[in-house]
């Protein structure tokens, strides 16, 4: 869960607010995360025009990457999470490079790193009078990465070789004439901007509060950065910048001293490679995280964090300061990476799934993420094999490493001791999912404890029965925040056809319950119907003829008859084995009543439909029959 980002539907538009302005806006993983899932979610919304992405402060719209935990995980050897942020990130940097609808920037202040990833692939790139850009990335042993190299190599001129080895930075008129960004606009106007693009969902009022940018300084000192970096190696650079006159080349010569030797001659190399191949932002990526792949182990990346940011000495000791890079150096940190090669297909995030409860719904759900592609860790009580699915010894295990758990269990007091042990398990800014029918208070107790260990948590009961879970044709009803709901959807839509976000924690609880006691007394209406019709002589076809295409059908008529051999197959059909079991109906029918009872609604049917329900399992011959059973009970039975 990360309190880092505001995201949002406002009018027409999808919205993302960087809200760290503490920390300069700075990029976590967290955040691409929430942002990946969230626009791959708008891209099919309807309602979603555009989007619009901006942030809090006036220093900066984002700094760059969060490189402290980087820092951290790397000197330690372990160099996975590393490498899984820049993947996700790179495939971020290009989804919103070739999103289907507009994508609007707000770059007040810096702009940096991370945050040209984020702002400056979009199609319409905002910048003001205190917009600051650049590639910094050369400083910390890095090579400008998030696309930075597609836009450098489309610079004009050689001004991409000029920003990305001496990292400058620079003012908006310089941004928009290096191809980071497309309209200036004072910030002054930046509101009333953001109003009229939420309201209309077109991007017209960009072109119409947009000013003429301030003069580049850049274009003012073209042809000498064209004559001083037209060299194809960092030997060939340098020599020119030392061989010139003037301040201008004094300065980045100086910039030239400080980066690191090897992050340069790559960045050179890379900008070569992709101007003369008319690349695109994707090829770029792919190339970059070559470098970034094999950065910790093998580049300046972690002294120059080390320098510049932990230990704040600024005196890096870069790898061949003293002398000329070995011609190998660049070719292997360029190298293809064979299984490890960024890759673009599907770019759905094939993520670690814990699943526990696989029973009748939770079995087919998971082997269904499995079948997707999702490494899924399954947990059970009972013995069970699910294909694609390995088994953990615990609930614990299954939870743990993941990025989402899923629990689909009985109820809501076994649902609260597996979160109790899940919980602790689960890594920071995992998402806790839980699928099953709960009393609406243990699922808004589950997700406050997976909020407050830093989770985020939908509760996402489901309708479709066993049927529906097997096909994935389930309907989710959800409750959480837009971040938490945005993290699940791509896994509710390979479960399900349809998911629904109703609102915070328990509000999909909540709606079950509701859609679930207009099924029980649905289900007794109809059964008690056919008994009767049984008894006025009316024969049960000709019944299901009229009443499914008359004003009494229903899902429990025209979907689930129960009457054997009559309408579509149902358990009716298969002597009312389940199915949805008459015990699963009576425990959703008393959440309906708890929740009536505290919420002090008048429910005279559901009380009702409860009442016979548990007469039905408690004392008749219904436990362990499908709900749709009342039918044989009905025959059975005389007025009175
Ligand atoms: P089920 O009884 O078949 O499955 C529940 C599973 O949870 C079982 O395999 C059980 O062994 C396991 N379990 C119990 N306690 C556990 C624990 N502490 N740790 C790990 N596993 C544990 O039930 P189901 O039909 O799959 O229903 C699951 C949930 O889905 C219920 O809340 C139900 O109300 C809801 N639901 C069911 C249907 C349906 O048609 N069956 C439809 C919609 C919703």
């Amino acid at each position: 869960m990360t309190d880092d980002i505001d995201i949002r539907v406002t009018g027409r538009a999808g919205r993302i607010t960087f809200t760290r302005p503490q920390a300069l806006n700075a990029l976590s993983y967290d955040m691409c995360l929430a942002i990946e899932a969230v626009m791959r979610q708008w891209a099919d919304d309807d309602e979603v025009a555009l989007v619009v992405i901006d942030a809090m402060g006036d220093k900066a719209f984002c700094a760059g990457g969060d490189v402290a935990e980087l820092y951290r995980t790397g000197i330690t050897g372990d160099y996975s999470y590393a490498r899984t942020f820049w993947r996700d990130e790179y495939r971020l940097n290009a989804c919103i490079a070739d999103y289907p609808k507009p994508v609007v920037s707000m770059m007040q202040g810096f702009t940096m790193g991370g945050g040209v990833g984020i702002g400056c692939h979009g199609s319409h790139r905002v910048v003001c009078e205190t917009s600051q850009m650049a590639m910094p990335e050369a400083g910390i042993g890095l090579i400008p990465d998030v696309g930075g190299t597609y836009l450098l190599s489309r610079a004009p001129g050689r001004v991409g070789e000029y920003l990305g080895l001496t990292a400058a930075r620079m003012g908006p008129g310089d941004a928009i004439f290096a191809g980071f960004a497309d309209h200036y606009v004072p910030r002054d106007r930046w509101a009333d901007l953001i109003e009229l693009l939420e309201a209309s969902g077109d991007t017209a009022p960009i072109a119409e509060l947009a000013e003429t940018a301030p003069d580049a300084a850049l274009a003012a000192h073209l042809d000498e950065i064209d004559r001083l970096f037209a060299g194809d190696s960092l030997e060939a650079v340098r020599a020119s910048l030392e061989a010139a006159d003037g301040d201008f080349a004094a300065t980045a010569l100086n910039a030239v001293r400080r980066n690191s030797p090897l992050s340069m001659a790559c960045t050179l190399e890379m900008l070569a490679r992709l101007r003369s191949e008319q690349a695109t932002i994707r090829q770029a990526l792919e190339l970059e995280y070559r470098f970034t792949w094999r950065s910790q182990p093998e580049s300046d990346f972690l002294e120059g964090v080390r320098a510049q940011l932990i230990d704040k000495d600024r005196n890096p000791q870069w790898r061949n300061a003293d002398g000329p890079l070995p011609d190998t150096a660049v070719r292997h940190m360029l190298a293809p990476l064979g299984e490890d090669t960024l890759t673009f297909e599907g770019e759905e995030r094939l993520m670690k799934i814990g699943f526990i409860g696989l029973g009748n719904m939770g079995g087919p759900m998971a082997a269904n993420l499995a079948k997707a592609g999702h490494e899924v860790t399954g947990f059970d009580m009972a013995p069970v094999e699910i294909a694609g699915v390995t088994m953990a010894d615990s609930a614990a295990e299954a939870a743990t490493g993941a990025d989402v758990v899923i629990t689909m269990l009985p109820n809501g007091q076994i649902l609260r001791s597996v979160a109790a042990e899940i919980i602790p398990a689960m890594s920071k800014g995992a998402t806790f999912v839980d699928c099953s029918t709960v009393d609406v208070d243990s699922a808004r107790a589950v997700a406050e404890e997976a909020e407050a260990a830093g989770l985020l948590a939908v509760d996402a009961p489901v309708s479709g029965g066993t049927g529906g879970a097997t096909a994935g044709t389930l309907t989710f009803m959800a409750g959480g925040s837009d971040q938490a709901f945005a993290v699940a959807k791509p896994l509710f839509d390979i479960m399900g056809q349809k998911a629904v976000h109703c609102g915070t924690a328990g509000a999909g609880q909540a709606a079950k319950i509701c859609n679930n006691m207009i099924l029980g007394v649905t289900m007794i209406a109809t059964c008690e119907a056919f008994a009767l019709a049984d008894k006025l002589g009316l024969d049960r076809q000709k019944m299901f003829d009229v009443v499914s295409t008359s004003s009494g059908y229903s899902w429990t008529m025209n979907a689930y008859c129960p009457a054997p051999g009559v309408g579509p197959q149902s358990p009716a059909d298969n002597d009312y084995k389940p199915g949805f079991a008459s015990e699963l109906m009576l425990k959703d029918l008393r959440l309906s009543q708890q929740a009536a009872e505290s919420a002090d609604a008048d429910t005279p049917m559901g009380a009702l439909a409860q009442q016979l329900y548990a007469q039905f399992v408690e004392s008749e011959d219904g436990k362990g029959m499908d709900f749709s059973a009342m039918l044989p009970r009905f025959e059975k039975r005389h007025r009175g």
